[in-house]
């Protein structure tokens, strides 16, 4: 139910007569957002001990707090201290502790910035920062260093330096917003973003990264669903992270995009004592797909600083994907990734099913434990790919053909290139063969 008697009462201690109108605006919603431990203590009725405030107010002058009325409504009182709204939203004293492995840009997204607002990371795409801010200030956020410092909102001009770059770079293909969340900029400069990007030819698909249907579902106006519908194909990612997070709220404004013609995905991060659990991550998923939204990442906590009190082994994200191939519906199962430091990109990890290998023959365990083997063709004539695709036997229309060269392992396989091997830039070895050369 939305404006449930939670709700009712936080909304009775910001203004004397609660409205469910004011409650389902979003504008009210972030004009009365918890930004202060006294405006928490006052809405909510929890009460801190003088000497855990001094490390809370310390902690907040370092990253801010911002709550939503309705992401604090979520959180359960009479056990706030386990409650996974409250753990990702409100944090503590643990984000004060910098570990020496921990950096301010574990992602080396600003060495992979050509111009302001923009990671060219991969060969194809690039995320567009266009946006410091966020209605709720997520505990485990990986961009602390951008992300609610100041409350930024980009200028016309300086997006306009990132729109160039895309102009300018033929091969980005698709084009990923993210932020803070784009969703924060008011409906008009998203129509203009969104409309100076599709214009670009090269451009075949945005995508919006936005935690709105999280912690701010009433920013799903109908206003904005029809602004979106103008620039399509427009794929939209959200970041559930629990199953307390899908409420009445949440499923109406997943149900307004899903109608909306949106494809939807969620990506979810992995966090200690939140979510670190086959159970409800499973538990999750489920409500994720029921809402037409398919899980597609599951992040392993990055090395962000101050996030160590969030993180698992790699060995706990490996276990709950353990859990579900074959245990639950294919789609309803993220791909596992740890973000690579230093600026890899994203790496996907599974657990091993192939158990052993021969010339005709591979032997593989399913998710029950049960070992099996593949037959394969004993004889598979191989098309030697010399990239001649106009006198090849399938058929490619040459228009559509992908015309990057290959990189990395790609390179290594392709019967196109002579690569044998990857060498580190500073192997000693043929740094010797130089010398004595
Ligand atoms: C995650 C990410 C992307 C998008 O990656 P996909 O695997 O295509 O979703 C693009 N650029 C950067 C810098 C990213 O971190």
């Amino acid at each position: 139910m939305i404006f449930n008697n939670v709700q009712k009462q936080i909304a009775r201690r910001i203004e004397e007569k609660p409205k469910l109108s004011n409650w389902k605006d979003w504008r009210w919603q972030l004009k009365h957002s918890i930004k202060s431990l006294d405006k928490f203590e006052r809405l909510t009725g929890i009460k801190f001990e003088e000497k855990e405030k001094d490390g809370l107010v310390k902690t907040f002058k370092k990253f801010p707090l911002s709550i939503t009325p309705y992401y604090l409504s979520l959180i359960n009182k009479s056990n706030y201290q386990n409650d996974p709204v409250f753990k990702q939203a409100f944090g503590g004293i643990g984000e004060l502790i910098v570990q020496d492995y921990e950096q301010k840009d574990p992602l080396s997204e600003e060495q992979d910035s050509p111009v302001e607002g923009i990671t060219h990371r991969y060969p194809d795409r690039v995320l567009f920062h266009v946006s410091n801010i966020c209605s709720m200030y997520c505990r485990h956020c990986t961009r602390k260093r951008k992300v609610g410092d100041i409350d930024f909102v980009p200028s016309k001009e300086q997006l306009s330096k990132g729109i160039e770059y895309i102009k300018k770079t033929p091969q980005v293909r698709d084009v990923l917003l993210s932020g803070g969340d784009p969703l924060m900029l008011p409906d008009s400069k998203i129509d203009w973003l969104l409309s100076e990007i599709s214009k670009i030819p090269h451009v075949e698909i945005i995508r919006i990264g936005t935690r709105m249907p999280v912690v701010l579902p009433y920013r799903m106006t109908d206003d904005l669903i029809s602004i979106l519908k103008k620039h399509q194909p427009l794929w939209i990612n959200t970041h559930f992270n629990h199953p307390n997070e899908i409420t009445a709220s949440s499923k109406e404004a997943l149900a307004k995009l899903a109608d909306g013609g949106f494809p939807l995905g969620n990506q979810s991060v992995l966090l200690r004592d939140i979510n670190d659990c086959p159970r409800i991550m499973k538990s999750l998923l489920h409500k994720l797909i029921q809402n037409r939204v398919r899980p597609y990442y599951l992040y392993q906590c990055d090395l962000s600083e101050g996030l160590s009190h969030f993180r698992t082994p790699i060995g706990k994200g490996i276990e709950i994907i353990e859990s579900l191939v074959g245990h639950t519906t294919g789609f309803a199962r993220p791909t596992y990734v740890i973000d690579a430091p230093g600026g890899g990109g994203k790496i996907p990890i599974m657990p091993n099913y192939i158990i052993s290998w021969s010339t005709n023959k591979v032997v593989l365990r399913n998710y029950e434990g049960i070992i099996t083997t593949y037959k394969e063709p004993d004889s598979y004539e191989q098309i030697l790919c010399d990239r001649d695709c106009e006198n090849c036997d399938l058929e490619l229309n040459l228009d559509d053909a992908d015309e990057s060269e290959a990189i990395g392992i790609e390179k290594l396989l392709s019967d196109a290139d002579d690569t044998i091997s990857l060498v580190p830039e500073d192997n000693e070895r043929l740094q010797r063969r130089d010398e004595n050369a």
